[in-house]
């Protein structure tokens, strides 16, 4: 076990990630990502670029991770100045970082059209600014940009460019394959030539965009060549095509023999079989549909049509499963009976502290009415309150805290006094609590903005205890096209405890899905305060 090489991951969703069109993360977001991948054991989580925009300031205002090494990331200082006296360096040292991840030219080519300065002013930048992080005591490393094409194009320059880096003292030098046209085979080679040239493998990473497919393919290829740090991304997502999608790699690199047998990284068993709920999750914060087959994690990874492969697959899993779908985390689905659905219903209710036994009516119950939910729309990988909800409801475990008799939203478009066009929105909640019907109105931004002030504005004995619950997040997904779309809400809430949860609502009304997903969260507050619900740490 010890003799194994260790492989250092390190994750770059908020920062390269970050590139991908449509994507745009808060500090709440990159907060909330940051603790997920620490939690499930990343070596590095890189954060941004700190001094590039305001939201990434921000984020470096404090370390984010307790385990992973907190990355910065920023440019080499420019030509003709020094270290001290160059604004972009003196950030990246402001940053709460760990670490700081350089990028530099490697490429002759690019060193002349995009910087504009000579060949040896840019070796001078990398040296210089990776001794400038030494000294304020952070790990340093360099993503050398374009490496492939500039070692193609010259590769005694792309090389001195690498071993600068190494001299300085850079933990890592990493070869990145910016344009992700390198095929694996000629990536092989060239890293070969890295290491016959004097730079260890452990000192040296790979960093691959997805643009002829092969982003993952290109990253083995690399740690078989020699390479022990492997950067890219949840789920793959980043400019063009995408970063080499770690939500891929880790599986492999943990369960396949070609690699567990030689390799071990930070990652435990136990954290890899929570790789589809992290999947999952945070597709539902991007508010994208979770790709089904997608390798591993997908809702289709290990999904078989009923025939003669079903019934083989019952009696013999192996044959048809390269791996057990359980040491992703994800279920086996088999159309005819999905004896695999129990087990996994059982080990998701004991980790919520909810117990029952496998004989329990009940559980079959539940086993059905989640499943028609799914068809219906319901996500619950990405609303776990509303699926512990769901489960102690059907146990019997949740007390009616209060009904709701009726609800009512006016959207309103007039000219104001001054005539001015605005909108008006406005609620009327009507419920009961300790048999005493209550009223509320409220006006808001929006009707569900309306509708969530007036539900929360008088529950009775109940108010005091919802006060410090907020709605972090609202997430609305159309799932079928036309005027009679369903939609999906998920909302993400959170207390003074720093506790969050999320919960679900599907209609054809979005307001009334609203109020579901609303409900949830609500109840959610009310059961956890009682200590009746186990919060994970997410
Ligand atoms: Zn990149």
């Amino acid at each position: 076990m010890s003799r194994k090489e260790r492989i250092y991951l390190f994750d770059t969703t908020l920062r390269d990630g970050q590139q991908t069109p449509g994507v745009d993360f808060s500090v709440e977001d990159k907060t909330a990502i940051a603790a997920m991948l620490d939690e499930f054991g990343m070596d590095y989580v890189e954060g941004g670029y700190p001094g590039a925009n305001p939201t990434d300031t921000a984020f470096f205002e404090r370390k984010r991770t307790r385990r992973a090494a907190f990355v910065a990331f920023g440019m080499t200082k420019r030509a003709g100045v020094s270290a001290s006296n160059d604004p972009g360096i003196a950030a990246l040292l402001q940053a709460r970082a760990d670490a700081i991840c350089y990028v530099a030219k490697s490429s002759q080519y690019q060193v002349r059209v995009a910087l504009g300065c000579t060949d040896e002013e840019n070796v001078e930048s990398i040296s210089a600014s990776v001794a400038a992080a030494r000294a304020a005591g952070r790990e340093a490393m360099v993503d050398c940009e374009h490496f492939f094409d500039g070692f193609k194009e010259n590769p005694a320059y792309a090389l001195s460019c690498a071993k600068a880096a190494y001299e300085a003292g850079a933990r890592w030098v990493v070869l990145c394959d910016t344009n992700g046209g390198t095929q694996p085979s000629e990536l092989r080679e060239i890293v070969a030539a890295v290491i016959a040239a004097g730079i260890p493998g452990d000192h040296l990473g790979i960093h691959a965009h997805d643009d002829t497919g092969q982003a993952v393919a290109n990253s083995l290829a690399a740690v078989e060549a020699g390479v022990r740090q492997v950067q890219g991304t949840l789920n793959g997502i980043g400019e063009r095509c995408g970063n080499a999608n770690l939500t891929t790699i880790i599986p492999t690199l943990m369960l396949k023999p070609a690699y567990a047998g030689r390799f071990a990284t930070g990652i435990t068993r136990e954290a890899l079989a929570g790789i589809s709920r992290l999947s999952r999750a945070f597709d539902e914060m991007l508010n994208r549909a979770p790709e089904p087959q997608a390798p591993y994690v997908g809702a289709s990874a290990f999904a078989t049509k009923a025939g003669i492969h079903a019934s083989a697959l019952l009696k013999e899993p192996q044959t048809y499963e390269h791996v057990p779908p359980e040491s992703v985390g994800n279920r086996r689905r088999v159309m005819v009976s999905d004896q695999g659905g129990k087990a996994n219903f059982i080990a998701e209710l004991k980790r919520r502290g909810i117990a029952v036994a496998r004989s329990d009516p009940r559980l079959d119950s539940l086993i059905s009415l989640v499943k028609e939910r799914e068809a219906q729309g319901y996500a619950y990988e990405g609303a776990d309150a509303s699926f512990d909800l769901l489960a102690r409801r059907m146990l019997g475990d949740v007390p009616e805290f209060f009904t709701v008799d009726s609800f009512r939203c006016m959207v309103e478009r007039r000219f104001d006094a001054n005539g001015q066009l605005k909108t008006v929105s406005e609620a009327i909640v009507k419920l009961t609590v300790d048999g005493e019907p209550r009223m509320s109105v409220a006006e808001g931004h929006g009707p569900v903005n309306a509708l969530d002030i007036a539900l929360r504005k008088d529950l009775g004995r109940y108010q005091g205890e919802i006060a410090d619950m907020e709605l972090a997040d609202f997430k609305v997904r159309i799932l079928n096209g036309g005027t009679a779309a369903v939609t999906r809400v998920l909302i993400e809430s959170h207390d003074a405890t720093g506790a969050r949860w999320w919960t679900v609502g599907v209609s054809d009304n979005i307001i009334d899905a609203s109020f579901q997903a609303l409900m949830d969260s609500i109840v959610y507050k009310l059961l956890k305060n009682r200590g009746g619900v186990q919060v994970a740490a997410e």
